[in-house]
């Protein structure tokens, strides 16, 4: 790890921001039927928006481009991006489409049900990447999820792959993804679920305390479709880095979790990727990206919220300590 968090290169962020509607109830309803909550709450969300707002916390130089809506909602987006010190001048205000919703039903054991719906988020267009070409070309890593459309996600990965940036592709919410994309992905971060997904019927992840030779074949799948570089999330358990251009006894290292007492898992994802965003932007290799990383996403998960809960550079490195 080179030493505290830099700001590093620009990392310019492409894509969602969501305004995340939770209601808390008892039990989720059947379909039909109507239940009580006991709690409403409305925050900021979206992976790409969670994403920028762990890099900026964490002291990354971040721009967004993404869309909201004239209403609300997107005032509260963008005053929360831009509060982690996040340059927001490239978020479009859409004139036709409300800002993006996630409407989520959290039950008392945690588990959800979660209904997206676009918005603003699904007029993003190649053209708003053209429009951002001055921020993408000086850019040291260009960050992308799927929650915008594919020919967006693919301009982004093209525009950042000709500027000379590190293409991170976060393959979530899972989608197919067409070869060109795959082969303009420098790393692929992914959970086990979108992994097993990715490489298709046949192809085994393993699960956790599965031993390197059973992630060196999966690390092999990975470089048959054109993805060299990999992270793979494993929740509670940490993350694997499968490394194809690493030496032959780095190409699989296990990143052990940070112990915790984890309250709120949401975003978990997203914060680590955030993080790794800021690493590779200062220069550091995926291993170390990832060892931060973990740590970042960790303490992430020991505050209730998503961005609010997003640590900055000092708590990861008094941890890392
Ligand atoms: P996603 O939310 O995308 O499914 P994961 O659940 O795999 O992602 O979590 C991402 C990362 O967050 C993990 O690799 C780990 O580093 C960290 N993390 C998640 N949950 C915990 C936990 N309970 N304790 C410690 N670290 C956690």
């Amino acid at each position: 790890m080179s030493g505290a968090a830099a700001a590093g290169g620009r990392i310019v962020v492409v894509g969602s921001l969501n305004a995340d509607l939770t209601i808390y109830c008892e039990r989720l309803p059947q379909p039909g039927e109507t239940v009580h909550g006991n709690g409403f709450a409305v925050n900021p969300g979206g992976k790409s928006a969670n994403q920028a707002v762990a890099a900026g916390r964490l002291g990354g130089h971040v721009s967004l481009v993404g869309a909201v809506g004239d209403d609300p909602n997107g005032h509260m987006l963008l005053a929360s991006v831009a509060g982690a010190g996040v340059d927001v001048g490239r978020v479009r205000t859409s004139t036709s489409q409300p800002t993006g919703v996630a409407v989520i039903a959290v039950d008392a054991g945690g588990e959800n049900n979660i209904i997206i719906s676009a918005g603003a988020n699904g007029t993003l267009s190649p053209a708003d990447v053209a429009e951002a070409a001055d921020v993408l070309d000086g850019a040291a890593v260009v960050t992308l999820c799927l929650e915008v459309a594919m020919p967006t996600v693919l301009a982004a990965a093209k525009a950042g792959h000709d500027a000379g940036a590190k293409v991170l592709l976060n393959l979530s919410p899972y989608a197919h993804i067409p070869s060109e994309l795959a082969g303009l992905t420098d790393v692929l971060l992914v959970n086990a679920h979108e992994a097993a997904l990715f490489l298709g019927p046949g192809a085994s992840v393993p699960g956790a305390g599965a031993h390197a030779a059973q992630w060196d074949a999966v690390r092999e799948r990975f470089a048959e479709r054109g993805i060299r570089q990999v992270l793979v999330t494993l929740g509670a358990h940490g993350s694997v880095v499968l490394d194809s251009d690493a030496p032959a006894n780095r190409t699989v290292v296990f990143v052990e979790p940070t112990s915790v007492s984890a309250v709120d898992t949401t975003g978990a994802g997203d914060a680590f990727t955030g993080a790794v965003a800021v690493r590779l932007a200062a220069g550091d290799g995926l291993a170390d990206a990832a060892a931060f990383a973990s740590v970042a996403a960790a303490l992430a998960t020991t505050r209730k919220g998503t961005q609010a809960a997003y640590p900055e550079a000092a708590d990861v490195e008094r941890r890392l300590r």
